[in-house]
């Protein structure tokens, strides 16, 4: 039906709209749960806004948002801070200028009914896109250091992400992060492994969408050079993660 073909055809793009409510819903629903925030999860959160300044490639107003936050952040980091004190700070610098992003209908991460998909695909999709912009950046002399952004997400996922039990499997994965990471390509090549090993363990579990089944990805549909038979032709995968994940595969939001 017309909706399933929607829904199909909205989860090839990445939607600017779907990475700012990830940043929101992680500033004030994950980051803003907590009583204090003491010096871990400051740092965290300092390392979660630099690779977001760094990489976004955010609206100016969002990105001037993310530095005054560092900023504050930075000042206060071996300070026990109030969550409340926190949350009224990011509601409060808010002007034409510098804005958190607005809560808007999900696009690509829209799921069939409410409870499926929606901020976890969102911030997989962040994610992505930051391991693909830090490499874009290294390659054309850049960052050198575009692995960074797989350690604030560790740190992030660690500290703040609130599915606690998909924490602890992230932080699994993530034990031997340093060791695992040695080429420039290695960061997106690594999450979408990890992607795929989690895609793996929720087939046929209680959270898949229907419209949206967990299958390793690309599919041979989506990417027929990607796979040689049983296996992955790990290039033709890099360049498909670039592109689904660049730029140019972005999308105006759809919705009302
Ligand atoms: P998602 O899996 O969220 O994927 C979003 C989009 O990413 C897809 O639509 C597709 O376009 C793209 N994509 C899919 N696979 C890949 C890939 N390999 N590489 C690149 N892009 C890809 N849920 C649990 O129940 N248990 C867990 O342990 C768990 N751990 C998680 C750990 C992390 C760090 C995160 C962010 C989420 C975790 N979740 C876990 C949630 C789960 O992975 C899904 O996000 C959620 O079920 C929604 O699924 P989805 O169908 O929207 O697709």
């Amino acid at each position: 039906n017309t909706n399933s073909s929607v829904l199909a055809s909205k989860s090839q793009r990445v939607y600017m709209s779907d990475l700012e409510n990830v940043i929101r819903y992680s500033l004030k629903q994950e980051v803003g749960v907590h009583d204090v925030l003491e010096e871990a999860q400051l740092k965290a959160l300092k390392y979660y806004l630099e690779i977001l300044i760094k990489y976004f490639p955010g609206r100016p107003p969002i990105k001037r948002f993310l530095k005054e936050l560092e900023k504050w952040v930075t000042q206060r980091i071996s300070e026990v801070v109030d969550t409340e004190v926190f949350l009224n700070y990011i509601d409060n610098i808010q002007s034409d200028t510098i804005q958190l992003p607005v809560m808007r209908e999900w696009q690509a991460c829209q799921g069939s009914k409410p409870t499926f998909r929606g901020y976890p695909c969102g911030v997989w999709m962040l994610f992505h896109t930051l391991t693909v912009q830090a490499l874009e950046d290294f390659n054309k002399g850049g960052t050198d250091n575009p692995r960074e952004v797989l350690f604030a997400m560790r740190d992030y996922v660690r500290n703040f992400f609130t599915c606690h039990y998909c924490a602890r499997h992230f932080a699994e994965m993530a034990a031997d992060l340093q060791t695992d990471l040695v080429n420039p390509n290695d960061t997106v090549l690594w999450l979408w492994r990890a992607h795929n090993r989690v895609n793996r363990r929720l087939a046929g579990d209680a959270s898949e969408d229907p419209y949206h089944p967990k299958v390793q990805f690309p599919t041979i549909q989506l990417c027929p050079d990607c796979h040689i038979k049983t296996t992955w032709n790990s290039t033709a995968v890099m360049n498909y993660l670039m592109k689904f994940y660049g730029e140019k595969n972005f999308a105006d939001f759809e919705g009302h």
